[in-house]
């Protein structure tokens, strides 16, 4: 079958489709058949190059050799045991030597549990209950952080089956804004547990922290006894050895992980000082635990992945996205389009607008019909990118200078037939 025709009976067993809402784009997406190195392949015979990249955990592209090795290994002796092994200590050494705020860490399966547990934990350590987040951050989908804006209130769920009482809990505010900040702390330091948020928003886009931002939100959050939880989902291990804590030079009390961590396989992790990680189960009295927690498979994807990221692999990356960037900004120039080129590192997006944009509702503003022509114009020359404005670019070390500079023309030709 083709993709539209997988598509179509995909809708009868699946809801809408597909297993997650972002991978249903119109008119059907195509399936994938398998994957191999920068490319992916669908099933209607067509290759591209793959700027999603399971929306970044594939930071080594797809099928490296070493991660089949190992994986591989570790399969042929058992998948999952319900029993400690020593691989969890070995990847907890491995992140604990790397990351500014980890001194302690317990391996999840998603970056869904990692936010939940990390959040529980807070409240847990501070006493407190109100956690604030930021407009257009996602922590994963779980009751407390599926909240949509409240201008400094409490926020509305942006989701059917979300109890208010829950709600009520969440409080959010416009990122990149130090009078919302300071008004909402005034009013709620005493019931705040945890400010949460992503060091660069990567699900609305690629938006970075205004100069000083986040050494606001390290301040604020000491003064007052609420504990600062960086959400690395997508910044750890992406940014750069020491992820964003380490590229900005702020050190929050705890962080989530999720994505790289497992090198392809389902994973997520929180971490941070000891005297907060001690309150943990069995250490402690804050409840979490998990079938799969540790699990080996994902450990080893993990171990492996980690082993490959050294410090000069993030110069060899980052190049690659500085290069990449080069191109597209040259063309945004010659063409003299209205655009917005944003990103850092190995992470990128173009916002269909022009101007600075500091916020959720700055983003809000792109055209988005013009992405979504965009997006379909680079799939049909080859080239994948997630399918939404407020999704986030990945490139991975498996990108040759060939698959950039290639794709740097086929965006420089979409740009031509878009705003012809
Ligand atoms: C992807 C993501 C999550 C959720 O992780 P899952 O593994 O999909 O549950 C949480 N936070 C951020 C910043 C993410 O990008």
């Amino acid at each position: 079958m083709n993709s539209e025709e997988l598509f179509n009976e995909s809708k009868k067993y699946l809801p809408g489709g597909v297993d997650s809402p972002i991978r249903a784009y119109y008119p059907y997406p195509f399936f994938t058949s398998k994957g191999e190195g920068s490319k992916i392949f669908d099933e209607d015979g067509n290759v591209y190059t793959d700027y999603c990249l399971g929306y970044g955990p594939a930071i080594l592209g797809h099928g490296h050799e070493t991660i089949i090795k190992s994986i591989g290994e570790q399969i042929a002796i058992g998948t999952t045991y319900g029993t400690p092994t020593e691989k969890e200590i070995e990847l907890a050494k491995m992140v604990i030597e790397r990351t500014p705020c980890v001194e302690m860490i317990r391996f999840v399966n998603s970056g869904t549990e990692a936010t939940m547990s990390a959040i529980r934990l807070a409240r847990g350590f501070t006493g407190k209950n109100k956690i604030v987040k930021f407009e257009g951050a996602y922590h994963g989908c779980h009751d407390y952080v599926l909240i949509k804006s409240g201008s400094g209130g409490a926020g509305r769920p942006d989701s059917l089956g979300i109890p208010e009482d829950t709600s009520k809990n969440t409080l959010s505010i416009p990122f990149n804004n130090e009078e919302a900040l300071n008004i909402l702390i005034d009013k709620h330091k005493d019931e705040i547990a945890t400010i949460i948020v992503e060091p660069v928003m990567g699900n609305i886009g690629c938006l970075e922290p205004k100069n000083g931002f986040l050494k606001l939100l390290r301040n604020i959050t000491k003064e007052n006894d609420i504990l600062l939880i960086f959400d690395e989902v997508i910044t750890g291990f992406r940014l750069s050895y020491g992820s964003a804590q380490e590229y900005f030079n702020v050190v929050p009390d705890l962080v989530t992980f999720g994505k790289i961590l497992g090198g392809g396989f389902p994973i997520g992790a929180f971490g941070g000082r000891k005297d907060i990680m001690d309150l943990i189960a069995p250490s402690g009295g804050v409840y979490q635990a998990g079938t799969f927690n540790g699990n080996p498979i994902s450990i080893t994807g993990g171990i492996t992945t980690l082993n490959e990221l050294n410090k000069s692999f993030y110069t060899t990356l980052n190049g690659k996205g500085d290069f990449l960037r080069g191109q597209i900004a040259n063309s945004i120039e010659d063409l003299s389009l209205d655009l917005n080129l944003v990103g850092l590192t190995s992470m990128f997006q173009i916002y269909f607008r022009g101007g600075e944009i500091l916020d959720y509702e700055g983003v809000k503003k792109s055209d988005i019909e013009k992405f979504y022509l965009y997006f379909k114009t680079l799939l049909k020359k080859g080239v994948f990118i997630p399918p939404s404005q407020f999704e986030c670019c990945f490139i991975s070390n498996a990108h040759t200078n060939e698959d950039l500079e290639k794709t740097g023309n086929i965006i420089h030709n979409a740009f031509k037939e878009i705003f012809k």
